[in-house]
């Protein structure tokens, strides 16, 4: 389907489906996630994208998570410092690897003859999304998101996913570059138990932030259940366009995922009917969650 098509049914209040995780499922199925292993394990990329289209989801994503170029410069001193010791085309690995990713992704939904299975970029925070005060000045960040974005857009990317995002002033600066590039643009915070962001704005602040920006729709992801739960009572009252959702199941281990039985895919079900209750019609599932969760979601709601 075309994303004005998927639009169309969004706007229609239709169940739109996102896939789960997939750093975590490359996890489960037994590498480790650090790496993103797409240059060295493309087919269990490609498997896990098809698992997930098949389970039923509209919307797979990249598995760029935190992939970018300053995730490699960040290792270094300066740029000197990375020339004189970093690998040899370092700073070129992201953009390379971006493209990869997208074509793995398309490569993916051919396979299986599902073309209208749409491909969202995931693009997270710069500095480390779950520490909103290692936020960049976000004066100077515009460039950057360009740049990254630039990759996606070439490689063709249907949607620009900003997720895991801590706080609204850096969702901002992304929504622009979007908007100058011309992909929609797709945002989700992560809501802490207080129903706040992570960096301590309240759902009225992120609704009046989003208001100006105009993400086509506006999510919350990568938290459990009770604080998802807290944030979209807080957000859905005052937000009339389209909302989404994908929790996360399990406990972070850094740098990898600890799977519990905390939320079965039955669980997350229920949580997921409740989420659906307060408006959100773009659902996923975010880490630590399986093809079989999307498709317990799939089968319930179409
Ligand atoms: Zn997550």
């Amino acid at each position: 389907m075309s994303y004005k098509e998927l639009k169309s049914r969004i706007d229609a209040q239709q169940v739109t489906f996102l896939d789960g995780g997939i750093g975590t499922e490359i996890l489960r199925r037994g590498y480790t996630w650090a790496s993103h292993q797409l240059k060295s394990e493309p087919e269990l990329n490609l498997e896990i994208h098809q698992d997930y289209i098949n389970a039923g989801a509209d919307v797979i994503t990249t598995n760029t998570f935190q992939l970018s170029k300053r995730s490699f410069r960040n290792h270094f001193a300066n740029d000197e410092h990375l020339a004189a010791i970093g690998a040899r085309g370092l700073l070129d690995r992201a953009g390379e690897l971006i493209h990869e990713s997208v074509a793995l992704a398309d490569k993916a939904r051919r396979s299986i003859n599902h073309n209208d299975t749409l491909i969202a970029a995931s693009i997270t925070t710069l500095e480390w999304c779950f520490r909103p005060d290692h936020s960049p000045d976000v004066e100077e960040i515009y460039d950057e998101y360009l740049e990254e974005l630039t990759d996606y857009a070439d490689a063709g990317a249907d949607i620009f996913l900003f997720e895991t995002f801590n706080s609204t002033p850096e969702a901002e600066v992304a929504i622009k570059a979007a908007k100058e590039i011309g992909i929609p643009a797709w945002v989700a915070f992560v809501p802490y138990q207080d129903g706040r962001l992570l960096g301590g704005q309240s759902m009225a602040e992120v609704a009046d932030a989003m208001a100006r920006n105009e993400p086509d729709v506006l999510l919350l992801n990568c938290a459990p259940p009770d604080h998802i739960t807290a944030g979209m009572e807080q957000l859905a009252p005052l937000w009339d366009k389209p909302l989404g959702v994908y929790a996360h199941v399990g406990k972070f281990n850094p740098p990898e995922w600890q799977f519990t039985d905390e939320y079965s895919a039955d669980q997350h079900l229920q949580e997921c009917k409740h989420w659906h209750d307060l408006g959100a019609t773009v659902i996923g599932g975010c880490c630590g969650t399986t093809p079989d969760y999307i498709k317990k979601l799939t089968e319930f709601f179409s």
